[in-house]
């Protein structure tokens, strides 16, 4: 093989572009294996010091996303055809995308689970395709709609995405969990009946 190639007049050459192509497939193959391995398990972890840390992150980024709810006239128009509309699903995603991003520091985090959130919100205003649109649409102010949208991505957030990223220390027991009190105790410390629970 190498005789070969060292028989032609630039041989070490194309040994060399050989080799830097095999490099950089190699990369983009080490790149792939990485992104593949973070979509089978995309949760990670943030430590938050106290729930306060972590609910004082949390109201900035329902602040940013109530503030993307309030869309405009037009918007409002165009949602009695689409239900919510292409812009309005441009906007929300990479809004909670970014707000994600500030929290976990995870662009591919931020990016799989912006899209997650957004799916019911999806699934449910599909405008003239969902049964009974026009009503629902034409009994509802603008403010309302908004309400519904806010509160369906807040929701989801707090039931489902939060316990893919945040974790505490609870302050009694100093055992890691995924959920604390307002005293940042975790369930054990806080309910006294698992006390009893573990006697028997
Ligand atoms: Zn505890």
């Amino acid at each position: 093989m190498i005789d070969y190639y060292n028989d032609m007049p630039s041989g070490i050459n194309v040994i060399d572009k050989m080799n830097e192509e095999l490099d950089d497939l190699q990369k983009k193959y080490d790149e792939l294996e990485k992104k593949y391995d973070r979509l089978k398990n995309p949760n990670l972890k943030i430590l938050f010091n106290s729930i306060e840390e972590f609910n004082q992150k949390q109201e900035e980024m329902y602040g940013a996303i109530q503030n993307t709810c309030d869309f405009d006239d037009s918007q409002y128009r165009s949602m009695k055809h689409y239900g919510i509309t292409p812009g309005q699903w441009v906007d929300l995603t990479s809004t909670i995308q970014s707000e994600l991003n500030k929290i976990t520091n995870d662009k591919h985090f931020s990016y799989i689970n912006a899209y997650e959130i957004m799916a019911p919100i999806n699934s449910i205003f599909r405008g003239r395709e969902s049964p009974h649109w026009a009503k629902i649409y034409d009994s509802l102010t603008k403010d309302e709609l908004k309400d519904i949208f806010f509160d369906n991505i807040k929701n989801y957030i707090e039931e489902n995405t939060r316990y893919k990223y945040a974790i505490f220390k609870c302050h009694q027991c100093g055992k890691i969990d995924d959920y604390v009190n307002d005293e940042n105790k975790c369930n054990a410390c806080y309910d006294p009946e698992s006390d009893e629970d573990s006697v028997e």
